[in-house]
């Protein structure tokens, strides 16, 4: 049976589709018209999330028993479901949190790498063999699962990331209890219902859809939740990590970003104008590697604008289904509220508007919760926009008069995911990537995306100082065992 069934979509616990215990559910509806219920998800309780945990403590001791390769075994039966169903599954992402069909065919054929990246993962090496002072010993390190693993996730990649936390959890022995954002369950339970067809036994894989002050709350507190991952805002993050450190657990957060990106005078102008719109206006600014900050050297600043505002008035905006759509609306109600108070507080503020600033509602676009791009500049280091992370469509032009005073200015932020720099000089670039504060530097490319087989992660408030993805992976969801053995 798939969870689909009647458009309601159910949790997943110990190997089986059930619904909450409290009998609720709320529907989860498309960003583009609200008259479009992309399913009904459930809003589950304690209860439900006790019945998830105890199913993954359950299933560990027999998981973590199989070996790497057989783990991988089912997470490339995964990754071939997810494939199988890719158009389907990506239109779904598109119906329910906004983004373009080509970006969530992008961002499911991702998912479908990680699975097969992680899946080879469970053949390579999990340890080294370290020389000892005794000659007669073996000295060597192995890694071994941390037990049950609670997956907190976003609605903005609500395929790519519960993957990349899920894939590396499992392949290395754990076993999850996954709670997506409310906003994107429909899609997490279609993810479920790949694992499921992949075979994974009963338990290895739990979903619980529920509201993160309820459920999400109580995992960070849960004692037989052994690690917690996150992505999301500081404020919660911040809070699951207080809870972890409280019980002694291992948490690992990936959280906002503030991102920069400095365009000097001897820069391809267009290949800076066309990354800047990618990687600040691509999925409504909805990326936490999203472009915020644009530092563009004076020599060429009145250029550059010229360029960005003519290009962005060509960018065509409306339901992420319809062909030839660049960009969708705020995944949801709230997220357009806040995207419009920071516009608010920009103008309130003294900054200038150059482009946008406004709700899109005439026609169509009344049913949805759409908002123009919008560029400011006049904006100084300690106004609101220029400080606080907006997650929408919204850019921050400033001018600065060398690169010494754009490097200071980026690093001016709490944040430090990702940076970028268009230049041609090679000297500036290596100071810039010696001296920015970013987990992710980019030269002459957006400040958005990264490859899945390489470390991601923020320095500063961005996260907490761990990475994801890549061979990073195990560092967070393993244990280290220093092995000494004398005959
Ligand atoms: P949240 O941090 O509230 O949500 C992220 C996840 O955490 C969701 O699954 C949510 O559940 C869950 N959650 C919410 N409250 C708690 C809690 N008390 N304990 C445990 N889990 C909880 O982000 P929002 O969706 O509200 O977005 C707010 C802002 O966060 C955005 O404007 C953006 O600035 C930032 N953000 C950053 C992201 C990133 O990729 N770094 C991604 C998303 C947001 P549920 O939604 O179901 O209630």
């Amino acid at each position: 049976m798939t969870a689909g069934a009647r458009q309601t979509y159910l949790n997943y616990i110990n190997g089986q589709w059930i619904p909450s215990s409290t009998n609720q559910t709320e529907p989860s509806i498309n960003p583009a018209n609200i008259h479009d219920i992309v399913g009904y998800v459930q809003q589950s309780g304690i209860e439900d999330l006790n019945a998830a945990v105890e199913a993954a403590g359950r299933a560990q001791p027999a998981w973590r028993k199989l070996s790497g390769p057989k783990r991988g075994e089912y997470l490339f039966r995964a990754a071939d479901v997810l494939e199988q169903r890719l158009d389907e599954i990506a239109e779904t992402v598109t119906r329910e949190m906004g983004k373009t069909l080509p970006e969530a065919k992008g961002e499911v054929q991702r998912g479908v790498n990680i699975l097969r990246y992680y899946a080879g993962e469970g053949m390579r090496s999990i340890g080294e063999v370290i020389p000892s002072t005794d000659s007669e010993a073996l000295m060597f390190t192995t890694r071994v699962p941390l037990g049950v693993v609670g997956v907190i996730t976003p609605w903005n990649f609500p395929v790519a990331i519960p993957i990349w936390k899920i894939a590396p959890a499992i392949v290395y022995g754990n076993t999850v209890v996954f709670k997506p954002a409310q906003e994107t369950a429909v899609t997490a339970a279609k993810i479920m219902e790949c694992f499921d067809e992949a075979g994974l036994p009963a338990g290895v894989v739990n979903l619980v859809m529920g509201k993160g002050s309820v459920i999400g709350n109580v995992m960070a507190e849960h004692p037989h939740i052994h690690a917690i991952t996150f992505t999301g805002s500081n404020e919660v993050g911040k809070m699951i990590a207080q809870k972890a450190v409280a019980r002694g657990a291992k948490y690992q957060l990936e959280m906002g970003g503030k991102n920069p990106v400095i365009v000097l005078e001897d820069a391809d102008l267009d290949r800076a104008v066309e990354a800047t719109i990618s990687g600040g206006l691509r999925s409504t600014g909805q990326k936490c590697t999203a472009t915020s900050r644009v530092f563009v050297q004076s020599a060429i600043y009145e250029p550059f604008k010229r360029r960005l505002l003519a290009r962005i008035k060509e960018l065509n905006i409306g339901n992420g289904l319809a062909d030839g759509v660049w960009m969708g609306p705020c995944a949801s109600q709230k997220q357009l509220e806040t995207v419009l108070s920071y516009i608010e507080k920009g103008i309130e503020e003294g900054a200038t508007l150059l482009c946008g600033g406004r709700r899109l509602d005439d026609g169509e676009f009344g049913n949805g919760f759409y908002v123009e791009p919008t560029v400011f500049e006049n904006v100084s280091p300690d106004m609101t926009i220029a400080r606080e992370e907006i997650f929408g469509p919204v850019l921050a032009l400033i001018k600065v008069e060398t690169f010494e005073e754009a490097l200071a200015l980026a690093n001016d932020t709490p944040f430090g995911l990702s940076a970028s720099i268009f230049t041609k000089n090679i000297g500036k670039m290596l100071a810039f990537i010696q001296d920015i504060e970013a987990g992710l530097v980019r030269i002459n490319e957006e400040s958005a995306g990264v490859e899945l087989q390489a470390p991601f992660g923020g320095m500063k408030q961005s996260s907490s100082h761990s990475r994801e993805q890549g061979r990073a992976a195990l560092e967070f969801f393993t244990a280290i065992k220093t092995v000494f053995v004398k005959g």
